[in-house]
């Protein structure tokens, strides 16, 4: 009884969640699962477990959060600090913290120990995430710190601010943005469909198959999802 309780407490929070403007973790991300979100496209459901888990990884934060409020070498400038308001993008820093030297963005990424394992390099994506940080707080270093959720071993790398990486990703989220006002679906990943892990996990991946992989008039593919939705429901 308590699990399906429990469960329907996640899948509620699930619903009806069109977007609105970009997250920090959209940059780097598959433009076309984007535009997804932002039109509330069909998506597969995440099971109960996944959005369990999520929860899961901000108690690991508040975990790694103790310890930092307490060393003596560094200062917990901010915790979990909104990025200064703008039209383009939103986000939230897990910190800002210094050294008594310099000031770092700390963004905790928590995974599994196999991941965790084979993790030599800090992944693109978050790298990604942590330079936007970095360009809009001014903070010029960041750090990475990757927890194993089963072990709680850690890892962490340092970043320094690359303006020519940022300016990419920002005029790519500019330009996904005209792309989404004007109603035309991106073009699909070029690892599509087996060489780019985001396809892998991609909620969107049945209704980007159903397309074809340029760009796409998103309102008559939207008019082809609703109809072969009605087939389904008169089968
Ligand atoms: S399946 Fe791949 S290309 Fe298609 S929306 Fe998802 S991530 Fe993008």
């Amino acid at each position: 009884m308590l699990k399906e309780l429990i469960d329907k407490f996640y899948f509620d929070r699930q619903k009806d969640r069109e977007q609105q403007h970009f997250y920090i973790t959209d940059a780097g991300k598959c433009p076309r699962a984007v535009f997804f979100k932002f039109k509330n496209a069909p998506r597969e459901e995440m099971e109960a477990r996944v959005l369990r888990m999520f929860d899961h990884g901000d108690h690991i934060h508040q975990l790694i959060m103790k310890p930092l409020l307490s060393i003596r070498e560094i200062h917990v400038v901010a915790s979990e600090v909104n990025i200064p308001p703008q039209e383009l993008i939103s986000g939230r820093a897990d910190a800002i913290i210094s050294d008594g030297k310099d000031m770092y963005v700390l963004d905790i990424k928590s995974m599994n120990s196999m991941i965790f394992g084979k993790l030599a390099e800090p992944k693109e994506e978050n790298v990604d995430q942590v330079q936007l940080y970095m360009h809009f707080f001014k903070v010029p270093k960041g750090i990475l710190l990757y927890v194993d959720k089963d072990k709680l071993e850690l890892k962490d790398f340092v970043l320094t601010y690359d303006e020519a990486r940022v300016k990419n990703l920002l005029s790519g989220l500019d330009y996904l943005k005209k792309q989404i006002d004007k109603n035309i679906i991106p073009a699909r990943i070029p690892g599509y469909p087996n060489d780019d892990w985001q396809c892998k996990y991609c909620a969107f991946r049945q209704i980007c198959d159903l397309s074809n992989g340029g760009e796409v008039n998103w309102m008559d593919f939207k008019k082809k999802i609703e109809s072969r939705e009605q087939d389904i429901g008169t089968v």
